[in-house]
Order: C-alpha cells, then sequence, then structure tokens
C-alpha cells in the first residue's frame, strides 16, 4: 500500500460533495465524523453530532437496531449491509440500506467504522407495488389464481403439520357464457367484478378468495368445520343471488354453484381441489345454484390433475 494520503479537507469536501449520506463512529458507537448529506439528513451541525450515540440521534426502536448491527460489526470486523428505517427528528421515517465497514487502526484492531445510507423508500414502494399487482387478478382485484393457490398450499401444509383440517369452496357462476352472450362481454365483467365483491365482503378474518379461472372462484376458509364452512357457503350463495346487473332488458340476477370440501390428513392439497370440483359438478349436475360437500374419498380417479393445471 502506498503512504500516500489525500489530505483532510480534500476528503470532507470529495464527501461532502456527494449526495450520500456518510458518517463514522468510533468504538464506542459515538459519531466522529460525516458530510453535509448525513447533517442535513439528521437536521443538526457536524460539530453538534460529534461525540453522539444512535440513541441521542434516533427512537429507541430503530437506535437498537443500529447500536447491535454496529456492536456485530466491531466485534467481527469486514463489512455490513442491512435494510431497516431512519427517522430524522421531527421528520417521517425512511426506507433505507445501510452499507457499513469497519475501520482499523494501524495494529489492525478494530476502531471503529464508517457507513452509509440510501434511501430506498420509492424503490420499496414500487416493490411492493409490484408484487401486489403480481398477486392480482386484474378484473376483480381478488388473488389471482397463483396466488391463492399459493395460499392453499401454504395453508394445507401448515394444518395438515397440526393434523387440523381446512375448508375449500369452489365456486362457479351458473350459465355465464348465456350471459355475456345475451348482454355482451362487459356486463359479463361487471358480474365477475360484482361476484367477486360480494365474495371478499362476506369473508372472515383468515379466509381468502381468488379467482382462478374465467368465472372461476376459490375460497379458502380457515374453519375445521364442515358445517360451519357449509354454512358459510350458503350464505354466499344467497348473497351472490342478490346481485343485479343493469341490462337493457332490465336488472339481471346471477346465481352460483359451490363443491364444498374439508380436508384429510392423508391428502395432498391438488387431491382436495379435485375433490371440490367434484363438489362443484355434482352441484352443477344436480340443478345448479347449491352447494354440494364432495364425497370424503375421491370417486373419481380421473378428475383434473390440479399439479399440472
Ligand atoms: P355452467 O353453468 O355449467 O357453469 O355454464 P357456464 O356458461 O357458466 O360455463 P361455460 O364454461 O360454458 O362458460 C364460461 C364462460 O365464461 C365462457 C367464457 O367466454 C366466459 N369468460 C371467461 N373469462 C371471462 C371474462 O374475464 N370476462 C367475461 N365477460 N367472460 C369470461
Ligand atoms: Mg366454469
Ligand atoms: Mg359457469
Amino acid at each position: 500500500m502506498s503512504d500516500f494520503r489525500l489530505p483532510a479537507e480534500l476528503v470532507q469536501s470529495a464527501l461532502d460533495a456527494l449526495p450520500t449520506p456518510i458518517f463514522f463512529k468510533d468504538r464506542a458507537g459515538r459519531y466522529q465524523g460525516c458530510n453535509r448529506a448525513f447533517t442535513e439528513l439528521m437536521g443538526k451541525r457536524a460539530d453538534e453530532l460529534i461525540g453522539l450515540s444512535v440513541y441521542d440521534l434516533s427512537p429507541p426502536d430503530l437506535a437498537r437496531v443500529y447500536a447491535e448491527a454496529d456492536e456485530a460489526l466491531m466485534s467481527s470486523g469486514g463489512q455490513q449491509r442491512y435494510e431497516t428505517e431512519v427517522q430524522p427528528p421531527g421528520g417521517e421515517r425512511r426506507q433505507v440500506l445501510f452499507y457499513k465497514a469497519a475501520m482499523l487502526d494501524e495494529s489492525g484492531q478494530v476502531c471503529g467504522l464508517a457507513g452509509t445510507i440510501l434511501d430506498i423508500t420509492e424503490r420499496k414502494a414500487l416493490e411492493q407495488r409490484l408484487s401486489d399487482l403480481a398477486d392480482q387478478d386484474a378484473l376483480t382485484g381478488l388473488m389471482n389464481r397463483r396466488a391463492i393457490l399459493a395460499h392453499l398450499h401454504a395453508l394445507h401444509a401448515d394444518r395438515r403439520q397440526a393434523r387440523q383440517p381446512l375448508c375449500l369452496l369452489m365456486c362457479d357462476v351458473d350459465h355465464f357464457k348465456s350471459i355475456n352472450d345475451r348482454f355482451g362481454h362487459a356486463i359479463g365483467d361487471e358480474v365477475l367484478v360484482k361476484v367477486g365483491q360480494a365474495l371478499r365482503g362476506h369473508l372472515r378474518d383468515g379466509d381468502r378468495v381468488g379467482r382462478i379461472g374465467g368465472e372461476e372462484f376459490l375460497v379458502v376458509l380457515a374453519s375445521t368445520d364442515l358445517d360451519d364452512a357449509h354454512l358459510v357457503a350458503d350464505r354466499l350463495r344467497q348473497v351472490i343471488g342478490q346481485i343485479r346487473c343493469e341490462t337493457l332488458d332490465g336488472p339481471q340476477g346471477v346465481t352460483v354453484s359451490i363443491g364444498l370440501a374439508r380436508s384429510h390428513d392423508d391428502e395432498d392439497w391438488a387431491d382436495l381441489l379435485g375433490r371440490a370440483d367434484e363438489g362443484l359438478y355434482a352441484a352443477k349436475r344436480t340443478g345448479r345454484d347449491r352447494v354440494v360437500v364432495a364425497q370424503d374419498f375421491s370417486r373419481h380417479l380421473l378428475h383434473k390433475d390440479w399439479r399440472r393445471a
């Protein structure tokens, strides 16, 4: 390594020119220096900041996060990168990415640390928005097929481990094709939106609903009790039966058929879905606008394979 050192004033003005907050702390975690962006973030002059600890500048919950991370870095040496929040005095919390590195003295001992703060609030909001969109059905705003199946997958695994059942409702709008054919696709879409609202609006905590196909909706009930799930299914069916859409032929109603299945221990999630589907088709066969509880064990070995669907 060369012995050349930049003059301290030049280093400070270079740091001040950078828009990213930068700070230095000693081995006890007290600020020893910073750049202008850091003073602006904290709303204090550099000479006021020197000697302060994170507890003097930040709310206790955040200060604890920084202090623990600082201590870990100073014990281990090397570098550190983590996401957290900062809250300037009197300001709003922002999401940030900290990059920190331990600083060594001539003998190679850790004597403090240097850190930078990148504001990632906008990026995080965009990430959240994209991830929400990736899980959302564009027409109804419900969970989309991927998201509701992922939820089912996870809940099913949890319940199986706890040896607790869960209940599924496979719901399909009756004669939906003729609604489209008679009144047009826009009215068909309106029906789907209203059915989605009715389903979402009448579920309880822990229940989830998603649109898994054109006019098919899957409700994953937290309920472990079949009678209770039957009551929920019947209430949903009745609420949907009250939906009206204005058409040239006057207000039009809509009905749904529902297949209900309760899981059992030795069944995987795809077979459970297959049984709910069988309940649905039985509801269709026997007149529609009804709830049919699926047989406990599938009689049809050739039902749709949800693992591949
Ligand atoms: P069943 O009572 O047996 O369920 O009969 P159905 O007419 O509801 O069932 P079918 O599967 O024959 O028709 C479903 C129709 O749903 C056909 C398709 O054009 C329509 N569809 C699928 N996705 C959408 C959508 O996003 N918007 C609208 N308007 N129609 C859709
Ligand atoms: Mg269908
Ligand atoms: Mg249908």
